[in-house]
């Protein structure tokens, strides 16, 4: 069977000249960086190749990048890294809608005596700037504010809001995971302190990433051991992934205007076919302030988890807003935290595009949809009581 694939928020093909670029790097040019033999530092020059292509993507200098084993830890070392280094500061503001590594970070961190705000989005998920003003204090070591929502695409004016907490002796650090690679950004025009971002969600390999600290950024480092990283970040480097990270940075940087027009086009042919064909559907989230690759559509009365085991028997892979845990389908934190009402964020999809779709792919799902959602409205217990 075909597979369509529209779930590249949740991970992507690698790409064909990344896969190249890190393949001879397993049984051929497997030394470590770290040793002082010629055959390892052919290694060490690889790695700074790669540092210089995430800084060529990013606007920033190369000694401002840290390798990481993901987004995950990216986020993490972050939050932790800022609180060790201003042990004197209890505050932390966030936002409802932020991914798991950062809210449940925040969350833990609650346990142990800091005070975390949340800020709230409004119905489309979008913040009031002047909240995370009023919420700023002497107290306060970070604020951490995703940049694009993983979810529904939403993206935050973070240069603003980074903006705002300049000479407030307030680091700024963004989730950049979902953004980057899909639009353009530049930090040397930026006031952002701190940026998390992840490879496998830009065509690079699974378990890499990358912190982002702006020059005279005060973080303490959260991996302690060998001196790799500038001693920033212990650990032996996953060389592979880094490599084919700068490569698939270095792929952005060059294609992203381009590719993103055109995967736009695709995701709203996608969107606009789906809700004119399928009646009581809607999007979630600001459709002016959004991904070009993401749609988050609500379908009122059935369950997104029916609608994902049936596009699936058509070998499409998307996914939804709610998990299943333990018998009970809870819906999404985010879409909760937008008010979007209950009968519609159990029913919600998430299609997220990538280069490698095309308008075939598109078409062929625009052609299955209205059928998979009149069947499941004709099961639903929800219609038949309306
Ligand atoms: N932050 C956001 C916004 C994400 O979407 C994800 C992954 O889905 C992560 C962080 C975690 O990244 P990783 O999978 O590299 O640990």
């Amino acid at each position: 069977m075909r597979t369509v694939y529209f779930d590249n928020n949740a991970t992507t093909k690698v790409a064909d000249e990344v896969a190249e670029e890190v393949g001879p790097l397993f049984c051929e040019l497997y030394g470590n960086p770290s040793s002082m033999h010629t055959f390892g530092g052919q290694i060490s020059r690889r790695i700074r190749q790669a540092r210089e292509q995430v800084a060529g993507l990013l606007g920033c200098e190369p000694s401002e990048i840290i390798f990481t084993s993901g987004g995950t830890e990216s986020d993490n070392a972050a939050i932790k890294g800022t609180l060790a280094a201003a042990p004197n500061k209890r505050k932390i503001i966030t936002s409802r809608v932020e991914h798991p590594a950062v809210l449940t970070v925040c969350r833990e961190l609650e346990n142990h005596g800091y005070t975390v705000v949340e800020l709230a989005v409004d119905k489309q998920g979008r913040f009031d700037l002047r909240q995370l003003e009023e919420q700023i204090d002497d107290n306060t070591a970070l604020v951490t504010i995703m940049y694009a929502n993983n979810e529904t695409g939403v993206t935050f004016p973070i240069d603003e809001l980074a903006e705002l907490v300049t000479g407030r002796n307030v680091v700024f650090h963004t989730d950049a995971v979902q953004a980057i690679g899909k639009i353009p950004l530049n930090l040397s025009k930026s006031n952002i302190d701190l940026l998390s971002l992840s490879g496998h969600k830009l065509h690079a390999p699974k378990g890499v990433g990358v912190l982002y600290v702006r020059k005279g950024t005060r973080l303490s480092p959260f991996m302690l051991g060998g001196h790799q990283e500038a001693g920033r970040r212990a650990g032996t480097e996953n060389v592979p992934g880094i490599v084919g990270l700068g490569k698939a940075c270095e792929l952005a940087a060059k294609n992203i205007e381009q590719e993103s027009s055109r995967i736009r086009y695709l995701r709203d042919k996608l969107e606009n076919a789906i809700l004119e064909k399928c009646p009581d559907s809607r999007i979630n989230g600001d459709k002016e302030n959004r991904l070009p690759n993401t749609t988050n559509i609500s379908f009122e009365y059935i369950e997104g988890e029916a609608i994902l085991l049936m596009l699936d028997k058509h070998g499409i892979c998307a996914s939804s807003g709610s998990a299943c845990t333990s018998g009970s389908l809870e819906p999404s934190h985010v879409l909760r935290a937008m008010g979007v009402p209950f009968t519609a964020a159990h029913g919600s999809i998430r299609f997220s595009l990538s280069r490698y779709n095309t308008e075939e792919e598109v078409d062929y799902t625009i052609e299955k949809m209205p059928a998979i959602i009149n069947r499941l409205r004709e099961l639903s217990p929800f219609v038949a009581n309306k």
